[in-house]
């Protein structure tokens, strides 16, 4: 059930002429997002040709500059592959136009003493914001991703018959703690309202906190659950909402059944996740609905509804050059913050690997980065986002700090770490 390998995917990206571009409305416009469409593709036909990671800032035209902040072009990052330039007149475009909601998470409470069942976002929503570039992974796990996902809604949209083409509404990311699969999930609801808001006008975005559902073991818990997805419900009748529905640690739906079977909780256990796996089976019909869901159990899960998942996918700790590329936006950061000066040129991960990693005075300072990233191998996600900061609060003081102190610095907190 994993997605297909890299291989796959780098014959698709050299076959394929297909690019999305992302572009984000500013939040006073009110202007028609097919005035928007039109500007853009004038304004990327003039460009001929760009590179796959181009981001547009700035504009000389008037219109754009008022209603636009950004145009981005996403492109598919393979290890082996260099930066290809793209020729946008002979490119399939899809344009897709956004603009963010800025009123963050509300949440759905549980009881009278506020345990909160579901925290929801209207999509897409600033908090996550630019969350799926962040997250780096070695091979085409987003793309591949995203690619499924779209499909599941396309076909559900259509109204395919599922006898014939059997398919999930499921996804299951699995893994090690603290990889980025919580975040992916949200980062994915964010990229599909985004991608469809063509069908879709809006997305919803609810995260079911399994672990304050089970905190508790009252009988009232069952029809909180029901309450909940009556909500949900309501949110699902609008057929113009995208609704993604996320529980985080699935296995904890499984450990309650098993010890309410040994006869160790009290069967209103079973009946809080009884009545919450008949509710999911029952969303999932909705062909506006996804589900998406995580566990840090790499092993089989015991649960019917996602045994069934279409999209298991495995989420490991990052390789070398995935780590290179979270450090070096670390560093960036740093940098354009004023922590780390005077500012230095730093290559991304496919032009050192284009200068295949011989020293030289501009190679210099990636190649020291990538030796700490070498030997930073089998740290999490979670911890490498984190060791710019213990770096600086375990061995460096006050800013500005030479960016060769911060790498000393950091090389020993990797040391450290282990
Ligand atoms: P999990 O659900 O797997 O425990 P989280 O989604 O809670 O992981 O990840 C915590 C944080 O760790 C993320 O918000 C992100 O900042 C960082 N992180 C984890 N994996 C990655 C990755 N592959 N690339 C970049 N950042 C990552």
């Amino acid at each position: 059930n994993a997605l297909p390998s890299s291989t796959d995917l780098k014959m698709e990206a050299q076959n394929l002429n297909v690019y999305h571009v992302e572009v984000l409305q500013s939040p006073c416009s009110t202007v028609r997002r097919i005035q928007i469409k039109e500007k853009v593709l004038d304004l990327l036909y003039a460009k001929k040709s760009a590179f796959g990671d181009l981001m547009i800032q700035e504009f000389e035209d008037p219109f754009l500059a008022q209603n636009v902040q950004y145009v981005a072009l996403y492109d598919i990052d393979l290890p082996g592959i260099e930066k290809k330039v793209i020729d946008l007149c002979t490119a399939s475009l899809f344009v897709h136009i956004f603009q963010l909601n800025t009123d963050g998470a509300g949440t759905e409470e549980l009881d009278e003493e506020n345990l909160s069942a579901a925290s929801h976002w209207l999509l897409p929503s600033f908090d996550f914001h630019g969350l799926w570039d962040t997250l780096v992974y070695d091979d085409v796990i987003k793309s591949r991703l995203l690619n499924y996902a779209s499909t599941t809604l396309m076909f559900s949209d259509k109204a395919v018959d599922s006898n014939i083409i059997s398919w999930n509404k499921v996804v299951l990311l699995h893994g090690p703690p603290g990889t980025g699969k919580t975040s992916l999930c949200k980062a994915l609801a964010q990229k599909l309202s985004i991608r469809f808001s063509d069908r879709y006008t809006h997305g919803q975005l609810v995260e079911i906190n399994s672990h304050s559902l089970f905190s508790k073991w009252f009988s009232e818990s069952g029809k909180l659950v029901m309450k909940m997805f009556q909500k949900i419900q309501e949110l699902m009748d609008d057929p113009h909402a995208l609704v993604c529905v996320l529980i985080d640690e699935v296995e904890s739906l499984t450990a309650a059944r098993k010890s309410s079977m040994n006869g160790v909780e009290p069967s209103d256990a079973i009946r809080v996740v009884n009545a919450l796996l008949t509710q999911l089976d029952q969303i999932k019909k909705y062909p506006n609905v996804l589900i998406l869901t995580t566990s840090n159990i790499t092993g089989a899960i015991d649960l019917a509804f996602v045994d069934r998942a279409d999209i298991k996918q495995y989420i490991g700790p990052p390789s070398v050059r995935a780590i290179y590329t979270i450090y070096l936006s670390c560093i960036k950061e740093l940098m354009k913050c004023g922590i780390i000066s005077p500012t230095q040129p730093l290559m991304d991960i496919r032009g050192l690997e284009a200068t295949r990693f011989i020293e030289n005075g501009a190679t210099y300072h990636s190649l020291y980065l990538y030796k700490i990233a070498s030997k930073s191998l089998g740290l999490s996600g979670r911890s490498l986002r984190k060791l710019p900061f213990l770096a600086h609060a375990l061995y460096l003081q006050g800013s500005p700090v030479a960016l060769e102190s911060y790498f000393e610095a950091m090389s020993q907190t990797v040391d450290r770490q282990f």
